[in-house]
C-alpha cells in the first residue's frame, strides 16, 4: 500500500533567481527582455528530478506602477512555463502580486500571502520541514519564513553576506541545488 506523500515545494522569487535581475526600468515588461540566468533552467530541472513542486512567487509593482503591462506580463509567464515544460522543467504554477508597496496588499512580499495563495490554488499539501523559498532578496527570506518554509538566500556576489536570516546561501539557483 502507497503511503501518501506531502508536497515537496521550492517556490521560486523569478528575478534574479530564474532570470537575469531586469535593467532599465527595474521590470520585465516583454519576452524580449527576459534572459534566463545561465545554468537556471537545467538547476529547476535538478530540482525537479529530486522530487519538488516548482512554484513561482513575484512581486511585480510594476503593473501597479503602470510599467507593465497585465497582458504583456501573462505573457511572459504563458513563455516562462513553455520554456521550462520544454526543458523537462515545467512550472506548477507562477504567482504575482502587481500591486504597489504603498497599497498594502497581502500578497505582497515580504508578507506570506502570495504563497498561501498559490498553496490554494495547487491544492498543494506542503510538506513544510522539506520545502523551501528561493530567493535573492530579503524581502523573499521574510515571506518565506513568515509562511513557515525554509529559506536560501541566493546572493550571487561572494561578499554579500545575508542580511536576512536565511536558513541557507548559495551564489545562484545551480548551487542551491546541491544543497537541496
Ligand atoms: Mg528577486
Ligand atoms: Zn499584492
Amino acid at each position: 500500500m502507497r503511503i501518501n506523500r506531502r508536497d515537496k515545494v521550492a517556490f521560486l522569487d523569478r528575478d534574479g533567481v530564474i532570470n537575469e535581475p531586469p535593467g532599465g526600468s527595474g521590470y520585465v515588461a516583454a519576452w524580449e527582455q527576459f534572459h534566463f540566468i545561465d545554468g537556471a533552467l537545467d538547476a529547476l530541472r535538478a530540482l525537479k528530478g529530486k522530487g519538488y513542486r516548482l512554484v513561482v512567487v513575484t512581486n511585480q509593482q510594476g503593473v501597479g506602477k503602470g510599467i507593465v503591462d497585465i497582458a504583456a506580463l501573462e505573457a511572459i509567464h504563458r513563455n516562462l512555463c513553455a520554456c521550462c515544460a520544454r526543458h523537462g522543467a515545467a512550472l506548477d504554477g507562477v504567482f504575482f502580486c502587481p500591486h504597489l508597496a504603498s497599497d498594502g496588499c497581502d500578497c505582497r512580499k515580504p508578507r506570506p500571502g502570495l504563497i498561501h495563495q498559490a498553496i490554494r490554488h495547487l491544492a498543494l499539501d506542503v510538506d513544510f520541514s522539506g520545502s523551501w523559498l528561493i530567493g535573492d532578496s530579503p524581502r523573499d527570506i521574510e515571506a518565506g519564513a513568515a509562511a513557515g518554509l525554509n529559506t536560501l538566500l541566493i546572493a550571487p556576489g561572494a561578499d554579500s553576506a545575508p542580511s536576512a536570516p536565511a536558513s541557507a546561501v548559495a551564489a545562484s539557483l545551480a548551487d542551491a541545488v546541491q544543497l537541496l
